[in-house]
């Protein structure tokens, strides 16, 4: 169990050199994010007490803990659906925490769920087209009116959702409808969706909760190329110790609504709090 939720059997993956010329580039290059003394209250119950975290642009950026301890109610307010109580979260020069939730979308961060959320008899194609909706100008997935311009528009969104089904390893599913795919590719599909938009930080929730070994192996190498060949910021939630190790330059541990550590993956791995908090939590 140690070994299990420690990821101290596990061997460390050095991360990935980041490649300069992003081969599908993104809107906007990534910017620092901070989330500074951040609170969420829920009635009576904290579900974040002056949490604090950067990102530094470019990077892999963990935010782990046992169940419950706040790691998507963070992700919920960098993606405008939930306000903060207290704090504030600022990308770049921007205050995200002032803006409505979709505003957030145009500053170029976009997101996964826990639990996926695809329209399922539709195409793996019309899922990712979805991700290209808040840059349409023309409406132009409704076909009413053809203009040239709309043409255009059209397919400049339909080579976008090709070259990140690519980079996806989805291209051979694109006429498939999304309820005929496995678990592993529809969370794939899940993070197209979010990276058909051009995000320039992009937060996973759980990206690998509920796959199999072999399935989360192979989307950690995803997130490895996705990172590589898109040049933005990754804020990884995660509840598995082990699978951030190899990917994340900097790792946040949450417990209970508090941040509990900070440091490389290798730093917190050996952190007394931390050990602590996943003892605790895999005793239960
Ligand atoms: P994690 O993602 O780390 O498992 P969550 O952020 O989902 O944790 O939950 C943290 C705490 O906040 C939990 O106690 C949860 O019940 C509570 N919580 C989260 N979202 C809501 C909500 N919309 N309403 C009430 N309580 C919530
Ligand atoms: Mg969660």
């Amino acid at each position: 169990m140690r070994e299990r939720y420690l990821g101290v059997a596990v061997p460390v993956r050095p991360v990935d050199v980041l490649v300069s010329e992003p081969a599908i580039p993104t809107a906007e290059a990534p910017k620092r994010l901070a989330v500074e003394d951040l609170t969420v209250r829920f009635g009576g119950i904290a579900a974040l007490s002056g949490v604090s975290f950067q990102i530094d642009p470019g990077t892999v950026h963990a935010l782990i803990g046992p169940n419950g301890a706040g790691k998507s109610t963070c992700i919920n307010v960098l993606g405008g659906a939930y306000r903060a109580t207290e704090g504030r979260v600022t990308y770049g020069d921007d205050v995200l925490t002032a803006l409505p939730a979709h505003r957030t979308a145009g500053l170029g961060v976009a997101r996964t769920f826990q639990n996926i959320s695809l329209a399922l008899e539709d195409t793996v194609e019309d899922n990712l087209l979805v991700g290209r909706h808040r840059l349409m100008r023309s409406g132009v997935l409704s076909g009413a009116v053809r203009t040239p311009r709309a043409r255009r528009e059209e397919r400049v969104h339909r080579e976008t959702v090709r070259d990140i089904a690519e980079l996806l390893g989805l291209t051979p599913l694109l006429r498939t409808p999304v309820h005929s795919l496995s678990y592993g590719n529809r969370k794939r599909v899940e993070m197209g969706r979010a990276l058909a938009a051009r995000p320039s930080l992009l937060l996973l929730d759980e990206p690998v909760a509920g796959m199999t070994h072999g399935e989360s192996q192979e989307m950690a190498e995803t997130i490895r190329q996705v990172r590589r060949d898109l040049g933005l910021s990754i804020l990884l939630v995660e509840h598995d110790m082990p699978f951030v190790m190899g990917l994340a330059e900097q790792v946040t541990v949450l417990d209970f609504g508090k941040k509990i550590a900070e440091g490389t993956p290798a730093e917190v791995q050996r952190d007394p709090e931390v050990l602590r908090a996943y003892l605790g939590a895999a005793a239960v």
